[in-house]
C-alpha cells in the first residue's frame, strides 16, 4: 500500500514539475508551429456536414465534390458516390 502511495506521489511531483517547467516551453513551441502552419491549418479544422450520412468531417479531410456551383463535402468516397447515384435532388 505504501509503495503505491509513493508511486502516486512521485507521479504528482513529476506532473507538477512538468506543469511548472516543461509545460511553458512546450506551449511556446506549439504556438510557433501553429503560426508557421498558418491559416490552412485553421481552415482544415472547420467541420462540414456530409449530406448523405450527416456526419461532421474536418474540411481538410473531407472528400470534395463540385455540385451545382457549390462544393459539397463528404466523409468518404462511398458517401460521395451515393450522393452522385441518388441524383442532384438530394
Ligand atoms: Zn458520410
Amino acid at each position: 500500500m505504501s509503495a503505491l502511495r509513493l508511486i502516486i506521489l512521485a507521479l504528482l511531483i513529476y506532473a507538477g514539475y512538468r506543469l511548472l517547467f516543461g509545460g511553458r516551453k512546450k506551449d511556446k513551441r506549439e504556438r510557433k508551429e501553429r503560426a508557421a502552419a498558418g491559416e490552412s491549418a485553421a481552415v482544415s479544422d472547420i467541420l462540414v456536414e456530409d449530406p448523405v450520412c450527416h456526419v461532421l468531417v474536418p474540411k481538410g479531410q473531407a472528400i470534395r465534390l463540385q455540385h451545382q456551383g457549390k462544393i459539397v463535402y463528404f466523409c468518404s468516397e462511398e458517401c460521395c458516390n451515393t450522393f452522385i447515384e441518388k441524383g442532384t435532388d438530394a
